[in-house]
């Protein structure tokens, strides 16, 4: 209601109606931009959980600052453009031709929440089944698959990753630089990743400063071959 004096009554009914309507769609707009943007997932086990191979303070600093860095940044790299509405697995897939920050931090967030889920505490789980299978029929056995995934990620300079994937039904290892991954259209090796181990040195310089093969030699202990048996079996 407008009084002649041109002011608004504070008890105006339908200027009340528009304001809480107001504030609604304010909330509305807040909450989409919240559940759009990404976040970090929790841990599936206690960061003390992978020792004596892999310790619970580089697990805390790598899960709680490295990962979390990348989510914070692929947020900050896609608001407000058109990508912010992709799905992390649409974003990683075509990173190569969107920017670098969303190659490194959509690689970074993908790969660190894969790799969470494909550790776990030490002797609870071995290759069985038709992963098992496979893992003999294409390395010869564990241990070929081990020193062949091995050598990839000593072989890696620098920071990156060393993986093993599923192509076209079959098993491959192979090894990406910085924080790209075998989904990437611009991975030289496609294929869909089944197990992969970050051989940046924030995975292991507290515990094992420079010895990187002595840190790929005691992950094997804390893999949880369940979960790659569940990404096999896709
Ligand atoms: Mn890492």
């Amino acid at each position: 209601m407008i009084y002649a004096s041109g002011k608004h009554s504070l008890y105006d009914p339908v200027c009340a109606y528009q304001a809480t309507t107001f504030v609604r769609l304010s909330l509305i707009n807040q909450l989409k931009k919240y559940s759009m943007a990404f976040t970090l997932p929790q841990l599936p086990y206690a960061p003390e959980a992978l020792e004596p191979h892999i310790d619970a303070q580089t697990m805390q600093i790598h899960h709680g600052k490295h990962h979390q860095a990348y989510v914070d940044n692929l947020n900050k790299a896609i608001a407000g453009t058109e990508h912010e509405n992709k799905t992390l697995e649409e974003l990683v897939k075509q990173a190569g031709s969107i920017s670098p920050a969303v190659r490194n931090n959509g690689g970074g967030h993908w790969n660190h929440s894969f790799f969470w889920e494909i550790l776990g505490p030490a002797g609870k789980s071995q290759p069985s089944g038709a992963l098992a299978d496979a893992i003999n029929s294409t390395f010869g056995s564990l241990d070929g698959l081990k020193e062949k995934m091995n050598a990839a990620g000593v072989g890696r300079f620098g920071s990156g990753w060393a993986w093993l994937i599923k192509k076209d039904g079959k098993l491959e290892i192979t090894s990406t630089p910085n924080q790209d991954n075998p989904l990437m259209e611009i991975a030289e090796v496609k294929g869909t990743p089944i197990l992969g181990i970050d051989v940046w040195e924030h995975a292991y310089y507290l515990n094992y400063q420079n010895r990187r093969p002595e840190y790929l030699t005691n992950i094997w202990n804390v893999i949880n071959w369940n979960k790659v048996a569940e990404h096999f079996s896709k």
